[in-house]
């Protein structure tokens, strides 16, 4: 790399949440600059005023907060390149068009939106659905190219409506190298003369993307492999402008594919799959509809994060779980896949439960406490983290603690249909009998001492743990399953392990 610092920019379009794919290339963006001791800048691209939506700005600052990739420069926390919203950069533009139209590389168009649809299906009746405003057809267009020079002068001076296009050249390789793909070849043939400004006075993207890179003094775009097309024309305007020798380097970044068969991941597959495919939950300000967010849903951010960076990444070793730091250390470019890269939900889940054993039992009885208030439950520090070491095994989230542990926090007030029909019977209801008298005589009640209890029972009665230990959970706890039942009962305590053998010897068929 050269000396050049490092300055990177994420420039999403406020037009709804941000999808996960953008997430990543923001993480993607975050990592680059961090390990290289660059800059993040947050770029508010709100070019198309028709598209804006008035909470996305805000919802995408606090997505980027979440996962603790915060921007060093943007609107919300300053920067010596701002603004950094393009609505409030929009009196820089205009020149930047006029430049290109005064060097030939640009001209006005006045073609109406009529105008363009009545060529676009003549051309479609003609054999050509695709027709483009190019390097041959602009010739039988309205424009600075095929009018007189007074007559655009008039026009002009009229106030008539008009775009200005970029004029691109015939037959003319574009070549740029891509840090991801290689190198990219694109002839002009295959380009449009896209529009650079508009009739309401605003840039269109490619030309602010332009500007703002070059004053912002971008060194590196990575970015979705949606602008890979884009990519050419753009390469273009640095040459047009001049400014090829500080011209940032390209990155693409695979696209994020569904789980299930091919293409881009969207919104409707997480519906239909069951995982949410923002960051945070987004309340649409028209319809007041709420699609669902890993932050409500329970997931870390360090393991929505490390699941993030691993598609269309990995550090070439087995290490699977990365911190943000960690992060930071190994990232890599080269590292990056020109493949796209499938969303695996159970592989989220996955990171959310690593993620989820790494935390102390005490950390977790601390973040239980919210949903243990939500259901009016209350219970000591200990009791709670006693709830969570036998627990956690089991849980993928905080919350699944306590759905798989209700047990323990409440006697059972029903019991598990299965267990009852197979395993409950005289036999069964004698043991327990049986073993809540000899509980009653232990003066101390540790797992260990439960355990010893509950063996020389066995013996005592030569029978095997298969006959006991089912119908002795079914009492204590109402299930058919979960983890040792000598932990379960030394943390209930003598009086409630024997309170609810008794409540079941009631309330079962006898
Ligand atoms: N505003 C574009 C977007 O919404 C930015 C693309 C780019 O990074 O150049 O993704």
């Amino acid at each position: 790399m050269s000396n050049r610092r490092v300055r990177v920019r994420f420039a999403p379009s406020p037009t709804g949440p941000l999808h996960m794919g953008g997430v990543r290339t923001a993480l993607y963006n975050y990592l680059f600059a961090k390990k290289h001791g660059g800059d993040f800048i947050l770029r508010v691209e709100d070019t198309d005023q028709t598209r804006l939506v008035s909470s996305a700005e805000q919802y995408i600052i606090d997505a980027l907060n979440w996962c603790g990739i915060s921007p060093d420069e943007g609107q919300s926390v300053g920067g010596n390149f701002g603004p950094y919203r393009q609505s409030d950069r929009k009196h820089l533009y205009r020149d930047y068009a006029d430049k290109l139209i005064a060097s030939g590389h640009a001209y006005y168009a006045f073609d109406t939106a009529e105008d363009l649809d009545r060529v676009r299906v003549m051309a479609k009746k003609a054999g050509t659905p695709n027709w483009q405003y190019n390097n041959i057809t602009r010739s039988q267009m309205k424009n600075s190219l095929t009018l007189p020079e007074a007559e655009t002068k008039a026009r002009l001076e009229a106030g008539e409506p008009y775009v200005i296009r970029i004029k691109l050249p015939r037959n003319e390789e574009v070549k740029f190298e891509d840090l991801i793909r290689g190198w990219v070849s694109v002839n002009t043939n295959n380009m449009d003369d896209k529009v650079l400004f508009k009739s309401d006075g605003m840039p269109t993207y490619h030309l602010a993307n332009i500007v703002d890179d070059h004053l912002m003094e971008i060194s590196h775009v990575i970015r979705g492999e949606e602008w890979l097309p884009s990519a050419p024309l753009h390469i273009l305007l640095y040459q047009y402008f001049g400014w090829e020798s500080t011209r940032p380097q390209f990155a693409h970044l695979p696209l994020l594919l569904k789980p299930d068969g091919n293409g881009k991941l969207s919104k409707r597959d997480g519906d239909r799959l069951g995982f949410p495919v923002f960051p945070l939950q987004w309340t649409d300000p028209e319809t007041g509809n709420i699609s669902s967010g890993y932050r409500e849903q329970g997931y870390f951010k360090e393991a929505f994060v490390n699941m993030l960076a691993f598609l269309g990444w990995n550090p070439g070793t087995e290490q699977e779980l990365f911190s943000l730091n960690d992060l930071i250390e190994s990232f890599s470019l080269e590292r990056v896949n020109k493949a796209g890269a499938k969303y695996d939900h159970d592989k989220t889940k996955w990171f959310n439960q690593q993620y989820l054993r790494n935390y102390s039992d005490a950390q977790l009885a601390d973040l239980l406490l919210p949903t243990l208030e939500k259901n009016q439950i209350s219970a000591t520090p200990a009791f709670v983290e006693g709830v969570v070491a036998l627990i956690k095994e089991r849980a993928y989230f905080v919350e699944d603690i306590f759905t798989e542990g209700a047990y323990l926090f409440s006697a059972p007030s029903e019991y598990d249909e299965k267990t009852l029909k197979k395993k409950w019977n005289a036999d069964a209801r004698a043991h327990v009998e049986n073993l809540a008298e000899l509980f009653a005589n232990l003066s101390s009640f540790t797992a260990e001492d439960l355990e010893n209890c509950f063996k020389n029972y066995l013996e005592a009665k030569e029978t095997g743990f298969g006959k006991v230990g089912p119908g002795f959970r079914l009492a204590v706890t109402g299930k058919g399953m979960g983890p040792s039942m000598f932990e379960i009962c030394a943390l209930l305590g003598k009086e409630e392990t024997l309170k609810r053998m008794q409540h079941s010897l009631e309330k079962l068929p006898a």
